[in-house]
């Protein structure tokens, strides 16, 4: 471990210790700190004003609150953590990505991403889980199994800690969940940590920027249609047959790929937004002509985009990345069967920013050093 990390794993500790004994503030509601406040004896609206301090305003302690009278931001300041995680890493790409790799109180790790694209597109990553329990055998994520969902408060602290990445003037403008984990898997705690993302008096993102990738759990799914559909879905796919599916993408073996374009279909039902379909190019293994063909007749007729995108390689798995001509091959038979096909640049490589990665090479190196 090197100096810099060892350093911060000390200040990590002695924050943990402390932040057990206290509330996470960002696993409050709005309305739930407005009840707070008034069993203190305090006017609710300075709830709103808390709320200013944190998403808008960039505040980092209860000191820096300073339109709140001095005994409740004390009060404050004993009840409740702000943040809760440490920066053990934060790695800076030369195309502007930037990613952060966090030590809850419990030592797990987690990462999340802040991407930029031209001038005005401001998009975070952020994680929903310590580690993935869905095995999708080229991912790094689930490579050591589940420890456990994330809670509410740790789902926004990340959003906070990328907003404050940026420079005065610049603000969030998407919102993917699509780093570490399955976030239908943990919806209880991700709706509400959406909702501050898309609250005016929160993040201010509109829903239709907010995006929840899946890899389809067609119960999950229904909920997310009946509880909340404001948001862009994306199903990651990654074959057109259950055959190949099952191999890939292990959990479709209790589900098969029919339930979850039901499911899917239903939730576009709902939502009125054009569904995402989620498609890694494994070199030899789902990348072939008929793969392309088989691909086009299950999306054929759906409002849908395809997003393709070539295998970011995992150190110790054995997959490859295709070469550009069989990748524009595939694409270019999807086009001709009039699918609308996006082939995803691929960003933040240098940093390690396809899931779960730098979390995979940080926890080596910790443990080599
Ligand atoms: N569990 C959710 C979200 C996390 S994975 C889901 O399955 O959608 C986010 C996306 O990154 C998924 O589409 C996943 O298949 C893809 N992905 C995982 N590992 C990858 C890799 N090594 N290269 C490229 N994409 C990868």
């Amino acid at each position: 471990m090197n100096y810099d990390v060892a350093w911060k794993v000390v200040v990590y500790c002695e924050m943990a210790t402390w932040a057990k004994t206290m509330k996470h503030l960002l696993d409050m509601t709005p309305g739930q700190l407005a009840d707070w406040l008034v069993d203190q004896g305090h006017s609710k609206y300075r709830a709103g004003q808390i709320q200013e301090w944190l998403f808008q305003r960039g505040a980092t302690t209860f000191a820096d609150m300073t339109n709140l009278p001095k005994e409740l931001r004390e009060k404050l300041a004993t009840t409740f953590s702000i943040m809760t995680s440490a920066v053990v890493a934060h790695d800076v790409s030369e195309d502007g990505s930037e990613k952060l790799l966090l030590q809850l109180t419990d030592r797990g790790q987690i990462e999340c991403v802040l991407l930029r694209d031209d001038d005005i597109r401001r998009s975070i990553c952020i994680s929903t889980q310590v580690g993935c329990a869905m095995g999708c055998v080229f991912c790094a994520s689930g490579l050591n199994g589940i420890d456990r969902n994330l809670t509410t408060g740790e789902l926004v602290e990340q959003m906070l800690l990328l907003q404050r990445l940026l420079p005065a003037g610049e603000r969030l403008s998407h919102v993917i969940v699509m780093g570490v984990g399955e976030p239908l898997a943990n919806l209880a705690h991700l709706l509400p940590a959406l909702q501050r993302a898309s609250d005016t008096d929160g993040l201010n993102i509109s829903a239709r920027r907010i995006t929840i990738s899946t890899v389809g759990i067609p119960t999950a799914m229904r909920q997310l249609t009946e509880r909340d559909a404001r948001f862009q879905l994306a199903v990651s796919l990654h074959a057109p047959t259950d055959e190949l599916r099952n191999q890939l993408v292990p959990v479709n073996r209790g589900t098969g790929i029919a339930a979850i374009m039901h499911e899917a279909d239903r939730y576009f039902d709902r939502s009125g937004r054009r569904l995402t379909f989620e498609y890694v190019l494994l070199a030899g293994i789902n990348d072939s002509p008929l793969h392309a063909e088989q691909l086009a007749s299950l999306l054929a007729g759906r409002t849908a985009m395809l997003n393709l995108i070539p295998y970011n390689s995992v150190d110790g798995l054995p997959y490859q990345t295709p070469s550009a001509n069989s990748t524009n091959a595939f694409r270019d038979i999807l086009v001709a069967h009039q699918i609308n096909v996006r082939l995803r640049r691929r960003k933040g490589d240098e940093i390690n920013a396809a899931c779960g990665q730098l979390r995979r090479r940080m926890g080596r190196e910790q443990s080599e050093s």
